[in-house]
């Protein structure tokens, strides 16, 4: 059984979802992608059910801190495991080549030794360059660069089981230069910071973020027949499913998800 763990939903600025990130769920291993930013991470984890010994796998899309802070509380809490002798192997944490040490100076500066210097014996940070593949829960992973404005960004794409193919664009809109990744998926995950409705109010091109509606034209026009947004704005807390999906629908036709934290969708 193959399930996209939704733990987090909102953009960096929230206070009423967590920061986005999810896991992909393998029977009962796990591949967490991004953490949110901070110790958050821990309670969502705990809510999903997901104890930190099965996730021996664990990706960071770029340097800013409402996805990377938590992987200092990641690194933190696997060390210990290991060091309890509760978690079994090693721990991958991949990220492209120019984040390997931001994520080790961050933890070397805010993690007690005796549990820092699991990184690099047990927990091993992995650089990735553009369009490499990695094999993670026995999938075939391909990173790739989204060619972000702001700071270097990787996304990933791979096929599950069910071969259906599943990309994760990151924090910022599809750019052509990733059609290869795009075209012909059955899952995409893509942000929308806010409605187009309120694009006025929240500003989303200034910060090179989509609409609603924005990513619902791509997926429309790429036929891309289930669509996950997420990053976004959280003024409509408890009725953001409900709004979103109403603007979304005007402009397209396939399968809308616009997750709450904890939920979990069977892929
Ligand atoms: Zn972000």
């Amino acid at each position: 059984m193959e399930q996209l763990i939704v733990l987090g939903t909102g953009n960096a600025a929230v206070t009423k979802y967590y920061n986005t990130c999810f896991a992909l769920a393998r029977e009962d291993r796990y591949f967490l992608v991004d953490t949110g930013g901070g110790n958050g991470i821990l309670a969502a984890l705990d809510k999903s059910g997901i104890p930190v010994h099965a996730i021996h796998d664990i990706f960071i899309s770029h340097e800013h801190c409402d996805h990377l802070l938590g992987v200092v509380w990641m690194i933190r809490m696997i060390a210990t495991a290991m060091k309890k002798g509760s978690y079994e192997g090693n721990c991958t944490i991949y990220c492209h080549r120019g984040l390997v040490s931001v994520i080790d100076t961050i933890a070397k500066l805010t993690i007690q030794g005796k549990f820092y210097r699991m990184v690099g014996e047990r927990i091993l940070l992995e650089g990735v360059e553009d369009r490499e593949h990695r094999k993670i829960l026995e999938y075939d992973v391909e990173f790739f660069d989204i060619h972000s404005t702001k700071a270097k960004q990787y996304g990933f794409t791979t096929v599950l089981d069910n071969g259906r193919k599943l990309t994760f664009l990151g924090d910022e809109p599809y750019n052509e230069a990733n059609r290869t990744q795009v075209q012909g998926c059955a899952w995409l995950l893509h942000e929308a910071f806010c409605m187009d409705g309120e694009a006025a109010k929240f500003s989303p091109y200034e910060k090179h973020h989509s609409t609603v509606k924005d990513a619902c034209e791509l997926a429309e026009r790429m036929r891309i027949p289930r669509l996950v947004l997420w990053h976004t704005e959280d003024s409509h807390y408890g009725e953001r499913k409900k709004l979103y999906r109403a603007e979304g629908q005007k402009y397209y036709s396939g399968e809308l998800y616009v997750p709450d934290d904890l939920e979990r969708i069977e892929l």
